[in-house]
């Protein structure tokens, strides 16, 4: 029988995750009630738990019952600080997170993709590889497919999980076989009160890991590889500015994987991805699979055959002479160096959305270089003007179809219109992909001027 038979549990958050909780609940004999912040008549989805005797705490959050219960089960979305969690937390009621109560349950290995950039490219490389293997794994997590539901089969090989800082906010035991750690920028300062905090959820990671486990590291990254410095577990690093006497590096041409005085090759020009980034986070995504044992020349096949993901730097179109690109997933200031980086100028940059409380200096030396008009849209446009200042060519957008028309009339041929917004979307979208599909069929909907 379940631990969680006849437990009282209260799922927190009535997205996909929460739903996938109850229904995990559920399924084990356990007492559900789902608490949301929005009414019930807003919530999707919960007919059938409905039928299966999940009770609601819609509207808001009850702190009276948190606090009575067995167990509070929190979705990624939920903060510590939400004060009936915290309430609970403070009555001594167990609180975990999604991937807390999914590994507990998952017997086989993991390998778990954080940092701030390349987390969902890397996890569906790494799942590509392992497919191409034969491996049975589970690709989900912080994409698709949340981690609660790899648990509704008992089969895997592997299992390959993204993993934000959200959902590492509320673990105790959870621990992948291989951590990765791609980068550390600035991100999500609306949630958490600063970087050290930010860097601190990310590093949790590792943190039930020990010398069998093996972490997976940045080696260009001065703040990954500070804090990677008194890790317990093993560590491989990669490189994409030299070759490593151990690990993954780039000659400029060739990945160059050195492990234990064997050395493969791999020629980037193969690859259909584009950009540097990416070079990391294939190089990234290899090494845990080589180490396993996966062929070299099979584990390439795989990564040379991934074309991206939606909304990650795809060519939308070119008409008159202009190229147009959507990077709606450029959610924060690193990810939109990574794609400025890659083009050449004059860009035309939409970017704006809701402000994450970062700080924008970043990017202002490639603004000079390459943006020769930016379109500034959504809740982040004052705060991006004034970083911007000394740039000329600052306008103002009320809403992204208004952008691209701009955009239009503004890039003349040989110029590039890239949406990268450095912000996320929900000031004006349900989500970056809504925000990059908004974009695309504005885009579309442009007429040549013959
Ligand atoms: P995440 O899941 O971490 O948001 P994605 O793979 O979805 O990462 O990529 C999001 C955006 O981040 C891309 O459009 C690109 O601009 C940028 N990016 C991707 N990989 C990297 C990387 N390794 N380093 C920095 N930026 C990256």
């Amino acid at each position: 029988m379940s631990a969680y038979a006849g437990k009282h549990v209260i799922v927190v958050g009535a997205g996909c995750t929460g739903l996938g909780l109850a229904r995990f609940f559920l399924d084990r004999g356990a007492d559900v009630t789902l608490s949301e912040s929005r009414r019930r008549e807003d919530i999707g989805g919960v007919e059938e738990l409905a039928a299966r005797g999940v009770r609601f705490d819609c509207g808001g959050h009850d702190a009276a019952l948190m606090a009575a219960a067995d167990l509070v089960a929190i979705s990624p979305g939920i903060a510590l600080d939400v004060p009936a969690v915290a309430g609970a937390m403070a009555a001594g009621v167990p609180v975990l997170g999604e991937i807390e109560i999914a590994a507990r349950e998952l017997a086989a290995p993991m390998i778990a993709i954080t940092g701030t950039n390349g987390k969902s490219t890397t996890t569906c490389l790494v799942g590509e590889i392992l497919q191409r293997w034969n491996r049975r794994a589970f690709v989900g997590g912080n994409l698709g497919t949340p981690l609660i539901e790899a648990t509704r089969d008992s089969d895997w090989d592997w299992i390959v999980a993204e993993i934000s800082s959200f959902q590492m906010e509320a673990i105790e035991t959870f621990r992948p076989r291989y951590g990765l750690l791609l980068n550390l920028t600035e991100d999500h300062l609306d949630r958490y009160p600063d970087m050290a905090s930010y860097v601190a959820a990310k590093l949790r990671l590792f943190e039930n890991m020990t010398a069998a486990d093996v972490a997976i590291l940045n080696a260009d990254d001065a703040l990954v590889m500070r804090c990677a410095e008194a890790l317990p577990c093993r560590k491989i690093c990669f490189s994409s500015s030299r070759v490593l006497q151990q690990g993954m590096g780039f000659d400029g041409q060739d990945i160059v994987w050195r492990f234990d005085g064997g050395e493969q090759r791999f020629a980037v020009s193969q690859l259909r991805l584009k950009g540097l980034h990416n070079v990391e986070n294939a190089m990234a995504a290899l090494i845990a699979p080589l180490l396993e044992g996966c062929p070299a020349d099979l584990a390439w096949q795989a990564v040379c055959g991934f074309s991206g993901l939606d909304h990650r730097m795809v060519r939308v179109r070119e008409l008159d002479g202009v190229t147009w690109y959507d990077d709606s997933k450029g959610t924060n200031v690193g990810s939109v160096v990574k794609s400025l980086a890659g083009l050449e100028a004059p860009v035309t940059l939409i970017a704006g959305g809701k402000d994450k409380g970062g700080d924008y200096a970043p990017l202002a030396q490639l603004m000079r270089d390459k943006v020769a008009h930016l379109i500034l849209i959504g809740q982040a446009a004052d705060r991006m003007q004034q970083a911007f200042s000394g740039l000329t060519g600052i306008l103002r957008a009320a809403t992204l179809e208004e952008a691209v028309q701009m955009a239009f009339d503004l890039t003349a041929p040989g110029g590039t219109v890239l949406l990268s917004p450095g912000c996320s979307s929900f000031d004006m979208f349900r989500s970056y992909a809504e925000r990059g599909a908004v974009f695309c069929r504005a885009v579309q909907a442009l007429q040549s001027r013959g």
